[in-house]
C-alpha cells in the first residue's frame, strides 16, 4: 500500500509548499490537495510550477478535494457547481490528479432518503460523463454528521451501486464511518472495487452523531475500530493501493508542520502494516 497526505492535517500550519516538501521529504507517495489551499500557493507560483514539481518528484497527486454539497440544491447552485467541477477537470488534468472527491449536503433542511439518492444519482452521472474523456474518476465521500444528507457507509454504496459506472466509487474515511455508526457488517457486504480511496484517521471517544473533524487523532491513538475496517477491507477485495491520512485536529495545527507530517506517517504506517504492506519509495 502506497502512503498519501490530506494537506488538512497542516490546514492552519503549513503552506501547500511546505507540504509538498514535507511529504516528498518523508516519504509520502502521493499528496491530497484541498482547493483552499490553491489560492495562496497561486499567488507566488503557477500551476504549471506545481504539475513540474509533481513531474520531477516522486510525490504525485492522488486528488482535489472536496466539491462540496452537490445534491438537492437549486437549480442554480447546482449548475454553479458543475462550472467548479469543470474547472477542477482543467487543474487536475494538468496537475495529473487520478480523482476529484464530491461530498454531500449538509443541511438543517429536511430530505427523504428517495429525494437524496435521486439527487446524488443524477448529479453523479452527469460527473461521470464529465471527467471520462479526463480520465479522471469521481470519488464519492459520504459525512459522518447527523446533518450530512448521505452519512453512512451503506447509504453512501448503495448510491454508488445505483450510479453503476466505472469511474463513480466512494470514499471511505474511517472517521466518517465511525461518526454515524456505519456498520462493518454492511461493509462487508461490498464490492471493494467500488471504494477508490481510503482515508485514515481516528477519533477521541465522544458518543455516536456528537464527534466532529475537530476530534480526529493520530490513526491508533482514539476508539475506531480501524483494524476492524482494515481487515473488512482485505476480505472484500479493496485493492490496498493507496491510504491516506486526513486529519482537523486544531492542537495538530499548533505543532511544527514538518513534526505533523512525519508523526502522520509513523502513526499510519503503525495501524496499516498489521494488514497491508507497505512500499516504501525508492530513494528512502
Ligand atoms: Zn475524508
Amino acid at each position: 500500500m502506497k502512503l498519501a497526505y490530506n494537506v488538512a492535517t497542516t490546514k492552519e500550519n503549513a503552506t501547500l509548499e511546505q507540504d509538498l516538501e514535507f511529504c516528498e521529504k518523508h516519504g509520502f507517495d502521493y499528496v491530497e490537495i484541498q482547493m483552499w489551499k490553491l489560492p495562496a500557493y497561486l499567488e507566488k507560483h503557477t500551476l504549471d510550477d506545481l504539475a513540474e514539481f509533481f513531474r520531477t518528484n516522486h510525490l504525485k497527486l492522488l486528488s482535489l478535494n472536496a466539491l462540496e454539497f452537490f445534491n438537492n440544491r437549486s437549480k442554480e447552485d447546482e449548475e454553479q457547481i458543475i462550472q467548479t467541477f469543470k474547472e477542477w477537470l482543467e487543474i487536475g488534468k494538468k496537475l495529473g490528479a487520478q480523482y476529484i472527491v464530491a461530498v454531500p449536503n449538509i443541511t438543517e433542511e429536511k430530505f427523504l432518503h428517495k429525494d437524496i439518492k435521486d439527487s446524488c444519482v443524477e448529479l453523479l452521472r452527469e460527473f461521470s460523463d464529465l471527467a471520462r474523456p479526463y480520465g479522471i474518476k469521481v470519488a464519492f465521500e459520504f459525512i459522518g454528521h447527523p446533518q450530512a444528507t448521505v452519512n453512512t457507509f451503506k447509504q453512501g454504496y448503495e448510491i454508488v451501486q445505483e450510479v453503476n459506472r466505472d469511474n463513480v466509487g466512494l470514499v471511505l474515511d474511517c472517521f466518517h464511518f465511525h461518526g454515524m455508526g456505519s456498520r462493518l457488517v454492511d461493509l462487508k457486504q461490498a464490492d471493494g472495487s467500488k471504494i477508490f480511496l481510503l482515508h485514515i484517521d481516528d477519533a477521541d471517544d465522544y458518543p455516536i452523531g456528537i464527534v466532529r473533524d475537530e476530534d480526529r487523532c493520530w490513526p491508533g491513538h482514539g476508539v475506531i475500530d480501524l483494524d476492524g475496517i482494515f481487515s473488512t477491507l482485505k476480505e472484500i477485495g479493496f485493492h490496498g493501493e493507496v491510504c491516506s491520512i486526513e486529519l482537523f485536529r486544531p492542537e495538530y495545527y499548533k505543532m511544527n508542520p514538518e513534526e505533523v507530517i512525519k508523526s502522520s506517517k509513523e502513526t499510519m504506517v503503525d495501524v496499516i502494516s498489521k494488514h497491508y504492506e507497505i512500499e516504501e519509495p525508492i530513494n528512502q
